[in-house]
């Protein structure tokens, strides 16, 4: 009854624990963006309230349905305050958090067991991080912690060391795409297109499969991204300045941006390996094998690991125009490359 795509060791992991009554407090689930630990984390505090006597969560009871639509009084989700478009310097703060250590000092208001779930714990404040963790090693009963990250090793290691830390991991493109098909009904094309899309995190296929604007926004970057390698240096350089300027606004557009880079030219890598099947952008298979014969292999591995290293340079503060003009210096211009690298 847990109906969540992939995961199944985590789940298992759950139902069994649950079974034996031998929850923890807390749970830290790790795992990228649209992976599933708010689904997973959802389907615990259902499971926890729900009202039937066997098989929970049923996902029909009362419980479980106010649950499903953010409307229990007895499960909270607490992340940033405001979704800003530069999320990356804002804090979930110690003013949320005494908040909820007071609501989880109280009985539950409507079902049996109260459950908060931290939403981007890798955002908490250290003083926030530090408030919390004294509930963590004095946990009350009928109250469950479920902490989600994308990146651990943010975390103070003590609130680490207090939760049962279940990894979720992006799962294996056939497998994505098999569930895509039974359980949503998309046509096995489009599936395959948005699970490569994807890289196996099923929440961002389910979101671009029911809004048409998402995979229309990465149709157009891959045009813009093509334009650029197929460009002159001057266009590579508008693309670049446009790139910068956004940088300052939305931070985690150009991350996903630098993330396409890297599909495209791993999917260029693919077809000289002769691995067409396996490639991300397979609605543009022809464009690819056309711009693939314009350079080498070694050439190819040579911008991935440029791209790479831009990205990572991104996340260190550096100069961002600069970092980025490096990168696209580094993509060789075309008719440079041997037709047999
Ligand atoms: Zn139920």
């Amino acid at each position: 009854m847990w109906q969540l795509i992939g995961q199944r060791r985590a789940v298992s992991l759950l139902q069994q624990s649950l079974k034996a009554g031998r929850l923890a407090h807390a749970y830290l689930l790790a795992g990228p963006a649209h992976v599933g630990k708010m689904t997973l984390a959802i389907k615990l505090a259902q499971a926890l309230n729900c009202e039937a006597s066997e098989e929970k969560p049923c996902l029909e009871c009362n419980a479980c349905q106010k649950i499903a639509a953010g409307r229990h009084a007895d499960v909270q989700v607490i992340g940033l305050l405001q979704k800003e478009n530069d999320t990356e310097f804002k804090v979930i703060t110690i003013e949320q958090v005494k908040d909820v250590l007071h609501m989880a000092s109280l009985p539950p208001f409507e079902g049996k067991h109260k459950v908060f779930i931290i939403d981007g714990a890798e955002l908490l404040s250290p003083d926030a991080a530090n408030c919390l963790l004294k509930t963590l090693e004095e946990p009350e009963a009928r109250v469950t912690f479920i902490l989600l990250t994308t990146n651990d090793r943010l975390l103070l290691p003590t609130v680490v060391s207090r939760c049962q830390r279940l990894e979720l991991t992006p799962l294996p493109i056939r497998e994505e795409v098999e569930a895509l098909v039974a359980n949503s009904k998309i046509e096995p094309e489009r599936a395959r297109l948005l699970a490569g899309l994807s890289h196996g995190c099923p929440g961002w296929a389910l979101a671009a499969a029911q809004d048409e604007s998402t995979l229309q926004n990465r149709n157009e970057e891959i045009v813009q991204i093509a334009g650029a390698i197929d460009g002159d240096l001057e266009g590579r350089f508008e693309y670049i300045d446009k790139l910068a300027n956004g940088f300052s606004k939305d931070r985690g557009a150009v991350y996903e941006t630098l993330d396409r880079w890297l599909d495209y030219w791993r999917d260029l890598l693919l077809i000289k390996l002769g691995s067409e099947a396996t490639v991300t952008n397979i609605d543009r298979r022809q464009e690819l094998a056309a711009t693939a014969g314009g350079y080498r292999i070694t050439q190819i591995k040579d911008c991935i690991e440029s791209i790479r290293r831009t990205a990572e340079m991104l996340k260190q503060n550096v100069n961002t125009r600069l970092a980025l003009e490096v990168m696209m210096l580094d993509i060789p211009t075309k008719g440079g490359g041997a037709k047999n690298g």
